[in-house]
């Protein structure tokens, strides 16, 4: 078949976890319309609890969906079950695997699971690239969290994937394996393979992500490129500490979005679109406010989904 436009759409996925024991029902995704182009490096935005996981185990047949429709690369996830899954490659956010198995061992059971012949498997070249040649034959018990980690993502690969799907990859992950994992998930990408990757840090998606979904309570918030993203996310906070505390903020400060804190600092919010901070601070010292400290803060997820509800509200 020919490749798609498309690696991943999902119309109206919904998804329902029946109440059971002490846990109502949970109505985790409710019609998610979401389109991945095939090429592209997406990330998967949002906080926890807002419905990434089942999305991504959707796709990878672990999670059965309420109502709606997935296709991956082209193929519908019910008419074609099997061959739809070959085309990705999941890392699931849990580290899960048979401590009784090496490297090696786990990689080639993966490879018949997918039923890639013998002649065809490329182990220890996955091994390699994941940089975990030198354990091929140590018991995945031995391997540290982070090794465990690169060892999912290389049994996600064994199959060849023409898309690489990581479900929150650096929980728990020390900064250098970070590193070394995006490094080498970039160089998949460069080399053709479609990744998206769920996190809830704006900067990781921001930093990879050529584009960007925010999910949150299982609802898409807005789907952007990034730079256009974070472009509507230009809302910045200047705080300025004064060498003389304020009893209030001066009468020619009025129509900034300023407000006084209890320690003294006063907090500018601006859109950096709009205003530069040379200009405010101008306008600071204009107003007779010697300035002993300043700081800039650009605005957290939570400001980000504050700001998507109450546009779209
Ligand atoms: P995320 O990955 O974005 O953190 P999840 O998809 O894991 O979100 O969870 C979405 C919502 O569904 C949460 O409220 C979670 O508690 C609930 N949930 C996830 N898995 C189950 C399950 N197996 N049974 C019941 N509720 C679940
Ligand atoms: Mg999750």
């Amino acid at each position: 078949m020919t490749d798609p436009e498309y690696a991943i759409e999902a119309i109206g996925l919904e998804k329902v976890y029946r109440a059971s024991g002490k846990l109502p029902e949970m109505r985790a995704l409710k019609g998610i319309d979401l389109k991945i182009k095939r090429g592209s490096m997406f990330g998967l935005l949002g906080p926890n609890g807002a419905g990434k996981s089942t999305f991504i185990n959707i796709l990878a047949g672990l999670v059965t969906k309420t109502s709606g429709t997935a296709k991956i690369w082209g193929l519908d996830i019910d008419k074609h079950p099997r061959s739809s899954r070959a085309a990705i490659g999941v890392v699931n956010q849990e580290i899960t695997m048979d401590p009784f198995f090496t490297p090696l061992q786990a990689l080639e059971l993966q490879a018949g699971y997918y039923g890639v012949p013998k002649a065809e498997r490329r182990s220890m070249e996955i091994l390699t690239a994941v940089g975990l040649d030198d354990k091929k034959d140590a018991y995945v018990r031995q391997l540290s969290g982070g090794m465990k980690r690169r060892l999912m993502v290389a049994k996600a690969l064994v199959h060849n994937p023409p898309v690489l799907i990581l479900d929150e990859p650096t929980a728990g992950v020390d900064v250098e394996l970070r590193r070394s994992l995006w490094a080498y998930v970039r160089e998949l990408h460069a080399n053709g393979t479609t990744i998206i990757l769920t996190t809830h840090y704006l900067e990781e998606a921001e930093e990879l992500c050529d584009e960007i979904a925010i999910i949150s309570h299982g609802e898409v918030l807005a789907q952007e490129p990034t730079p256009q993203l974070l472009s509507r996310l230009d809302q910045r906070l200047l705080k300025i500490t004064p060498r003389e505390p304020l009893s209030a903020i001066p009468e020619s400060l009025a129509q900034l979005n300023a407000e006084l804190s209890d320690d003294g600092v006063l907090n500018i919010t601006f859109r950096s679109s709009e205003t530069g901070i040379g200009r405010l601070l101008e306008r600071v010292r204009e107003a007779g406010i010697s300035v002993a400290d300043l700081a800039t803060e650009q605005p957290n997820l939570e400001d980000v989904f504050v700001a998507m509800t109450t546009e779209t509200a």
